[in-house]
């Protein structure tokens, strides 16, 4: 597969974390660099988490360090084997290796000890207010918060009370675990945060194990101490939790010191990039699935023809930083399409076609013609194509009263026919409607492939052999969502693109009945399209990847 391969061009840019990571090595603080990509498996990953797992994975592969690919998985109300399933997927479609496939719930054991560890420094109780009433006890950004009568149970009690949680005694909410730090503390974060609740629940790994389940702030920074990791990489509005990360790796007896790093996160605009909007889309029925081409998950971009390689130079072009920004879909579609036009195979395709009969060309003759499958890669070779009597054009190849500056067909006008003969048109039918309905033409046998000398013949059209051709349905995708940042919408639902999806029933050359799925062309002069997953020789089906220029910007 080519679609693995490292995009080996793009030189690595640096960020102010590999600076970070370059002062560490120079110190001495370092030798070897560990880093992970901690998902929670409760949703597909987007093109968000791209520039995650190309930052963490990237610095992996330049500092010759590591990279874990850790599921947060303390929450088994959402998460699920399939979700698993398809981050592993993704993970690797990018082009990624992990060194170690680990979850939070390989530590449940290890995190229970080190909340043991807490309770008995006196660093941690067991609460026995309601989750209300902790609420209630935690004050505001203006106000300190109040201590909870519990806060100074004996260090016995709590002992006993968390063991008896973690036997299945108490119902859900009935008690839960701080950290005893400061009620008054201006960060929230650090006003007793819970680090342990109670939750009768299954679980993907643990089964029904446990019934007590660590908080996200204590399993994910003593789970990066554990493996070792050097630098702990998220989205900035993880910095507000950084002051308890170190503060948990600081108080329990921590196999190591990771060290958090916070940077901005990816927002794309005309799209969504938070799971649990993505997963209202797929619940709602807004679109077909989690991989709907119109999606910007990672398997949705996968499925509409994306390359992992278009992606990759992308999260390089954008880089690390600080600042949050909406970044420009066009960014990442010109990273698309600079590739592709590299690597896709060209092809005909005629979206809505209309009958052009050759009237000097005899009935049952097929010429064969032939054109070449990617001009930007000599070594693809080239493609034999039918020429019948009868082919078809795109009805907007053909005007009856020509525009300004229309070079296509027309009445008494002369166009070539891509990689094949120059047409003239002598006459065309249309119905009642006006509607044109065939165009009647000869053709110049002097011109396959070279121009004729006494005149000249500007436009170029593709076309497709009306007895040779298949049949296949062609997927025109628009943006999902009609404003530039549907995530700052009252409701992003309404901002719905109602027309995201237009169907064609169009004309092919015949060779692309042998397309594999997920097989990637150029449909010359329409687009770039990828056969879709469920595509067969019998029933063809293709996804429109991207169009060839930016026709949005033009219509804004
Ligand atoms: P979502 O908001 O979509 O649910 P999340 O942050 O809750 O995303 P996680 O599964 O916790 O999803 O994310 C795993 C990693 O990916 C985290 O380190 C997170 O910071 C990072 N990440 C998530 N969204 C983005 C984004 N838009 N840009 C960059 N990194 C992201
Ligand atoms: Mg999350």
């Amino acid at each position: 597969m080519t679609d693995n391969k490292h995009p080996e061009n793009t030189a690595p840019t640096t960020n102010f974390i590999r600076n970070i990571i370059d002062d560490d090595i120079a110190t001495g603080k370092h030798s070897g660099i560990i880093t992970r990509f901690p998902p929670e498996p409760n949703g597909y990953l987007h093109i968000g988490h791209a520039k995650s797992i190309c930052l963490n994975f990237g610095i992996a592969e330049h500092y010759q360090g590591h990279c874990n690919l850790r599921f947060d998985d303390t929450n088994p109300e959402k998460e699920s084997e399939e979700y698993m399933h398809s981050i592993r997927e993704d993970v690797e479609w990018l082009g990624f290796e992990w060194s170690k496939l680990q979850h939070a719930s390989d530590y449940f054991e290890q995190l229970y000890h080190f909340a043991i560890e807490l309770i008995k420094s006196d660093k941690a109780y067991v609460e026995g207010l309601s989750a209300d009433e902790i609420r209630e006890y935690r004050g505001t950004l203006k106000e300190a918060g109040k201590n909870s009568p519990y806060r100074d149970r004996p260090t016995e009690e709590s002992l006993d009370l968390f063991t008896r949680m973690k036997a299945g005694e108490f119902t859900d909410g009935e008690y839960c675990v701080r950290a005893k730090i400061d009620m008054a503390a201006p960060n929230i974060n650090m006003r007793d945060p819970v680090i342990y609740r109670i939750k009768h629940m299954h679980h993907i790994r643990t089964g029904d194990e446990w019934c007590i389940y660590p908080m996200y702030d204590f399993a994910h920074c003593l789970s990066d101490a554990i493996e070792g990791i050097t630098h702990s990489l998220c989205t900035l509005e993880f910095a507000d939790h950084r002051p308890l990360y170190d503060w948990v790796v600081e108080n329990v007896n921590s196999p190591s010191t990771p060290r958090q790093y916070e940077f901005s996160r990816l927002n794309l605009s005309y799209t969504i990039t938070s799971k649990r909007k993505l997963n209202q889309l797929v619940s709602d029925k807004h679109v077909e699935s989690w991989d709907d081409p119109r999606m910007t998950t990672l398997s949705g971009l996968r499925r509409r023809g994306y390359t992992p390689n278009a992606i990759r130079t992308f999260c390089e072009r954008i880089g690390i930083s600080k600042n949050d920004s909406v970044i420009d879909m066009s960014t990442l579609e010109d990273c698309l399409r600079d590739d592709l036009n590299q690597t896709a195979l060209r092809r005909m395709a005629v979206l809505d076609p209309i009958k052009v009969v050759i009237d000097n060309f005899p009935a049952d003759d097929i010429l064969e013609v032939a054109a070449a499958n990617n001009p930007n890669d000599e070594s693809t070779g080239k493609r034999k194509i039918p020429f019948t009597r009868e082919i078809y054009i795109d009805a907007n190849d053909f005007m009856v009263e020509p525009a300004r500056k229309y070079f296509r067909l027309a009445p008494d006008r002369e166009v070539r026919l891509r990689g094949s003969y120059i047409i003239k048109c002598h006459n065309y039918l249309s119905d009642d409607n006006g509607k044109v309905t065939e165009i009647h033409c000869t053709y110049d046998p002097e011109t396959l492939g070279k121009m004729p000398t006494d005149r000249k013949v500007k436009g170029v059209i593709h076309w497709v052999s009306a007895s040779e051709c298949v049949d296949a349905e062609i997927r025109l995708y628009e943006r999902l969502f009609n404003v530039e940042n549907p995530a700052t919408e009252a409701n992003f639902l309404d901002a719905i693109n109602p027309d995201s999806l237009d169907i064609k029933q169009a004309k092919v050359e015949p060779i692309l009945a042998e397309a594999q799925a997920n097989e990637r062309f150029q449909f010359e002069r329409v687009g770039y399209f990828c056969a879709d997953k469920t595509s067969t020789k019998d029933k063809l089906v293709f996804n429109r990847t991207v169009t060839l220029r930016d026709n949005w910007a033009k219509k804004k």
